[in-house]
């Protein structure tokens, strides 16, 4: 798919500035669908006072973590559903319960659903608040929400 350069105009300054063919490509590769709002000069100011705003902040730290999990020494314990003793990969204690594999997996997907809608409810809310590069929604609902700042 080819792009072409585009001149779109600042909320902040109301200057207008080029969205170039080379960006939209980089934001269409990071799965950005609405196009940026301000110029480059009012983008790095906001950057230097609202860290929450850059776009590199990833949204889903606790998913992500989660799938980057290291293999540990692992304990003994039992499971907190079934009973059964199992192996598992952080010392046991008694304020978290304890799976066996078998449950483990049942468990889990159940708490990453959670924790998926959990993380995508405060990306919502951070990105409603900050109007930042990273909001979700239609382009019409962006300027909607931003009405009430003009
Ligand atoms: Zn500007
Ligand atoms: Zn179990």
């Amino acid at each position: 798919m080819a792009f072409q350069d585009r001149e779109l105009a600042c909320r902040d300054c109301g200057g207008g500035f080029v969205f170039t063919a080379g960006e939209q490509e980089f934001y269409q590769s990071k799965g950005l669908t609405n196009d940026p709002v301000r110029c480059p000069s009012c983008r790095a100011t906001r950057k230097m006072m609202r860290p929450e705003d850059r776009e590199e902040t990833p949204h889903y730290g606790v998913a992500v973590s989660w799938g980057g999990r290291t293999p540990r020494q692992l304990h003994v314990a039992h499971c907190f559903q079934c009973g059964q003793a199992t192996e598992v990969p952080f010392v046991p204690r008694g304020d978290r319960p304890v799976y066996c594999s078998n449950c483990y997996n049942d468990v889990r997907s159940k708490q990453e659903a959670q924790a998926a809608a959990e993380a995508e409810a405060m990306a919502s809310r951070l990105s409603h608040r900050a109007e930042g590069p990273a909001l979700e929604g239609s382009a019409e609902e962006r300027e909607r929400v931003a009405l009430p700042d003009l």
